[in-house]
Order: structure tokens, then sequence, then C-alpha cells
């Protein structure tokens, strides 16, 4: 880890008003950078995809706590209207948005870099996509660089690779690849997250991949706390509580 480490934690899914204040409550004791206030989940079939629109209420919540929201965005308008709503409603506020994995189409991701426009308080952070290919990583932040955002507002996150055909010996939902991200790094001079929950795929791995990762330069972590993650409407079984999260940062 670098000296200054970055942290976005929260739930998967923003899943309730009062799941969201107590974990406001609690990111405000730590004074993480910004809280998962996920709005919109993609999802493998149907089933639970986030409060959506009616949502956004919650993140100005959030932010007259004096907590940054941070929520992934999926289409052009969810970044206009998180923009609109939450910075307006709150002057000092800052939000993160993600566009994550499996959001693979070079339009929208344009599309959505260029709903940013020039607010300086509008942070876009981009996944990479679920296939090991150095080439399309790079072409994601080219895109959006294409679509308008500055490169003070840019943040990546490395969330590991699908892992047909890869060696998997502990079981990780996704298969880290550090060479490629610290290239990434390297050449693109961007902060770069890691995300040991997308990546672990459960708690005992968060613990075991937050450990290999903190020999690499990372610039941040993104991590799944959830204040009762047995009842988690998304991802239950690789989400933390936050005495396990207060462990974890102990180790990086
Ligand atoms: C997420 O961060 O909420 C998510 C869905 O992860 P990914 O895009 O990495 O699959
Ligand atoms: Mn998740």
């Amino acid at each position: 880890m670098t000296n200054k480490t970055i942290i976005i934690t929260g739930p998967c899914a923003a899943e309730s008003e009062e799941q969201i204040l107590l974990s406001a409550k609690e990111a405000k004791k730590r004074q993480v950078d910004f809280l998962r206030v996920s709005l919109w989940k993609p999802r493998t079939k149907p089933g639970f995809d986030g409060l959506g629109e009616k949502g956004i209420e919650l993140l100005v919540k959030v932010a007259k706590m004096g907590v940054n929201p941070a929520t992934e965005v999926i289409i052009p308008s969810h970044a206009e209207k998180v923009i609109d709503t939450v910075l307006t409603a709150v002057p000092t506020a800052k939000v993160l948005l993600w566009i994550g994995a499996r959001n693979q189409n070079h339009y929208i991701q344009q599309e959505i870099a260029r709903a940013m426009g020039n607010e300086k308080r509008a942070y876009l952070m981009v996944k990479n996509q679920p296939w090991p290919s150095l080439e399309h990583w790079e072409g994601i932040i080219e895109h959006v660089l294409h679509g308008g955002i500055s490169k003070n507002r840019l943040l990546i996150c490395h969330r590991g690779f699908s892992p047909n055909g890869h060696a998997n010996p502990y079981g990780y939902r996704n298969v880290p690849d550090y060479e490629m991200t610290m290239k990434i790094k390297n050449k693109t001079k961007l902060p770069v997250l890691f995300d040991p929950s997308h990546t672990g795929g459960s708690v005992d791995n968060v613990f075991r991949i937050v450990k290999e990762a903190a020999k690499h330069s990372f610039d941040g972590l993104i991590i799944e706390v959830h204040p009762n993650p047995k009842n988690a409407k998304t991802d239950a079984k690789q989400q933390l509580t936050w005495k396990q999260f207060d462990e974890l940062l102990k180790l990086v």
C-alpha cells in the first residue's frame, strides 16, 4: 500500500434507510473516504437489483452527515441524477461513481464520463472487465478519458479476472493479476484501488487476499461491509462486519 490509502467501504447494495444510516454512522467514526451506497446492481440472474433512483435521497442523507457517498452507475442518466441531486443538496459533499466490471459497452462508458461534466466534486472509478486483457482494460480508461473526465477525477480498481482456466487454489471468486494492474498503474499514473471483496468472494478469502495485495503499491481499497452480513440481499458470503473491517485494516 502507499502512504495515503483511499478507503471506500459499505454494503454491497443499499437495501434500506436503516441499513444505510447505520453504515454511515460507522463510516463517520472511521473517517473513511467514501461510503458505498450502491443503488444499481448488475446481477447474473434477475433478483434484487438495487433501490435505483428512489435511493438517491439516501445518498443525500449520508452526505448531510458529512460522509461522502459512492455508487455504481450503469447508464449516463444515473450519473446525471446522482450528481445533480447530491452535490446541489450538499455543497461540501463529494461523490464517487463507478463503472462496474460487467458494463463493457464503450459507448456507455464514454457517455457516463461525459454526463459527469466538469463537476470537480464528482469522481469516477472504473473497474477492470471480467476477462483478462491488458488491451481491453487500457481501452476502458481511454474511453472514459475520451468522454472528457479529467485525470484528476479518475481512479482505477482491480477486482480480479474470471477464474476460468486460471489456477485458483483458494477458490477466489476472481483471480487477481497484480502484474497487469501495476503495468496499468505505471502507464496511466492514476490511483489504483484493490477490491478484495469481489476478488476473494468469502470473508476468509478477503483476509487472505488483502495480505497478498498489501505487497503491491495499491492506492486504496474498496471493501464490502454490512451491518448484518448474513441477511444481506446480495453478496452475503463476502461482506464483513465492522469489527472484521477494523481487524482487516490492521493487515494493510
Ligand atoms: C460491485 O462493486 O458492486 C460489483 C458489482 O462488482 P464488480 O463490478 O467488480 O463485479
Ligand atoms: Mn458486491
